[in-house]
């Protein structure tokens, strides 16, 4: 997505506010399914060196419990900080077109979500995970097997219902 900053290229401190919608791809690696598109709200300032963009990321993806292994949906308001000249040098991505007066900001965009998800799902903090013995998910039902549960957090919570 290509967006106009003739207005703001050549005055010091001007800003342009965006506000837009990108589809972006699942990312296999992260196992990062996205389920609707990440809406970002954000201003573009000019400075000394070029521009900064500071604003939110609004992201909603398909993630795995990792403690429970089930789906859910995880949705996070992600803040957003990043000098678009550095990133361009250190992506070697191309992010000015049209000798300058637009700006790409896909790559941008997905480099700064990626970085700031969790590497790790969790469906509720207080999620009881799986039975290692039996299979059966914790937060449904109890099951008889005697085994200690492998989370130590839980031991608080044993102890709490003896
Ligand atoms: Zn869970
Ligand atoms: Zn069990």
């Amino acid at each position: 997505m290509r967006f106009d900053i003739s207005k703001i290229k050549n005055t010091l401190d001007s800003q342009i506010n965006l506000n837009f919608d990108i589809t972006l791809e699942d990312d296999d690696n992260s196992e990062i399914y996205f389920t609707e598109p990440v809406h970002v709200n954000a201003v573009i300032t000019s400075t000394e060196e070029g521009y900064d963009i500071d604003g939110f990321m609004d992201v909603s993806l398909d993630a795995t419990c990792y403690r429970c292994l089930r789906p859910f949906h995880y949705h996070d308001i992600i803040e957003l900080h990043d000098n678009i000249n550095n990133y361009e040098e250190e992506s070697g991505e191309k992010v000015f077109f049209n000798g300058g007066n637009q700006v790409y900001l896909d790559d941008l965009i997905r480099t700064n979500l990626l970085l700031s998800l969790p590497a790790r799902y969790l469906c509720d903090e207080a999620c009881r995970g799986i039975c290692p013995d039996c299979g059966t998910n914790l937060n449904d039902s109890n099951c008889s097997c005697s085994s200690e549960p492998i989370d130590p957090r839980l031991e608080v919570l044993k102890k709490f219902l003896k």
